[in-house]
């Protein structure tokens, strides 16, 4: 069983408003903006938050580098997420690039997968020894997905 986790650390409150790091971006087209606190992609005529993002726990080690994420600017677009233990769509449609981390989050594997494979090979990431938990990553723009942990 898979508990995947949108926003593993929570994002700082300065990061939540406009600021010459976060910035608001109008939708404009469908799955462009693949928001990380409901896991559903923004629609066109909605308003997503463009801002950096560090998903590491601490300590911290040489991996942890904030990235951009994607949040629904209005909070009634956003039902925040709960995990059901299976792959949430959003990750389904997307090319994946997931990390394997140890509990001193030094990265210890890494593969590139299809969203629909995700879950199979999380599962094999996470058996494997030394493994603490999974980022997940898109592949393309390198942005942070979701964590994902032995439920
Ligand atoms: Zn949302």
């Amino acid at each position: 069983m898979l508990r995947f986790t949108p926003l593993p650390t929570p994002p700082p409150s300065s990061s939540l408003t406009p600021s010459p790091t976060t910035i608001l971006k109008p939708v404009t087209t469908t799955h462009s903006s693949p928001c990380r606190r409901c896991l559903h992609d923004g629609l066109p005529g909605q308003t997503m938050l463009l801002l950096q993002y560090n998903p590491f726990p601490s300590p911290q080690s040489p991996y942890t580098v904030p990235g951009p994420i994607y949040v629904h600017a209005d909070l009634q677009d956003c039902i925040p997420f709960q995990c059901d233990g299976r792959v949430p769509e959003q990750q389904r449609r997307r090319l994946l690039a997931v990390r394997a981390f140890d509990e001193k989050n030094m990265m210890v594997g890494f593969a590139v997968v299809e969203g629909e494979e995700l879950g199979k090979k999380a599962g094999e990431m996470l058996g494997e020894d030394g493994v603490g938990f999974l980022l997940v990553y898109y592949a393309g723009p390198g942005c942070f997905a979701v964590r994902v942990d032995r439920a």
